[in-house]
């Protein structure tokens, strides 16, 4: 287990020219390393969103992952990836978004996603695909963007990560001491909070008004009047 507040994301730095997945990476070395440990790759030849869906990492990208070792497994995890980007974003100057429960948004596309994976009591792998200066695929322009595409000039890989670093060391410790907090910066931060989406969970739809996002993390739907909370999960969310 991890020593609670001594601990520092970026204690330790594993830098790979290219890897199948640095979560994948992460998994298997977890048990070994210190908490904070951190995986990091030129690129991901398999890089996965959720679901084994393929996340596109192409060199000039930050995909890399942490290794925490928190007391108990926390779905809001997911969280303290998404606030760290959103601080590091803003930092450069851009105006970035969560959207729940686990993209960060700039201008309407998508420019980083989170994905946790872990073992209960254990480990859980925090990881964190940030466009910067790596190319968009062609069929995903119009759905995501790189941080060269909007501020206009390439960014040094080694200054964002250490801004990211820096985010993310800060806000695990507020989860860890005032996980309220924490979701209240969430909930300032969801830029969905008002807006008709659409939640899709294996077949099954629901279209409704995103209300709230409750302390538990969960998403709070207005269907016609009706309020059902949508766990975190695997579940999608579309702009309706
Ligand atoms: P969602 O739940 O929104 O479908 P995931 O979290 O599963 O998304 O992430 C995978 C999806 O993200 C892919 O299906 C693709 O549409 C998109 N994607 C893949 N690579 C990138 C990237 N580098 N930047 C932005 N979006 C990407």
């Amino acid at each position: 287990m991890g020593e609670g507040r001594g601990i520092s994301v970026g204690i330790r730095v594993i830098s790979l020219d290219e890897v199948d997945s640095t979560n994948e990476y992460a998994k298997k070395i977890a048990r070994k390393v210190p908490e904070g440990t951190v995986v990091l790759a030129k690129r991901q030849t398999a890089g996965r969103g959720r679901k084994g869906r393929r996340w596109e990492s192409p060199e000039g990208g930050l995909w890399m992952s942490v290794i925490l070792k928190p007391q108990r497994v926390d779905s809001r995890l997911v969280f303290v990836g998404a606030l760290a980007v959103v601080d590091t974003l803003s930092e450069f100057g851009l105006s970035p978004g969560i959207k729940w429960p686990n993209d960060v948004w700039v201008a309407g596309r998508k420019i980083a996603g989170i994905l946790t994976e872990g073992r209960a009591g254990e480990y859980t792998v925090l990881g964190i695909g940030l466009n910067v200066n790596n190319p968009i695929p062609p069929e995903l322009q119009g759905d995501a963007v790189s941080m060269l595409e909007l501020i206009g000039t390439p960014l040094p890989l080694d200054r964002v990560l250490e801004r990211l670093l820096f985010h993310l060391n800060a806000w695990y410790r507020v989860f860890k001491e005032r996980p309220g907090l924490m979701m209240a910066k969430v909930r300032e931060r969801t830029f969905i909070l008002g807006r008709t989406v659409k939640i899709i969970q294996d077949y099954n739809v629901l279209i409704g008004r995103a209300v709230d996002v409750l302390d538990d993390g969960s998403l709070l739907l207005d269907i016609d009047g009706q309020l059902r909370r949508i766990l975190y999960g695997d579940v999608s969310l579309r702009l309706f």
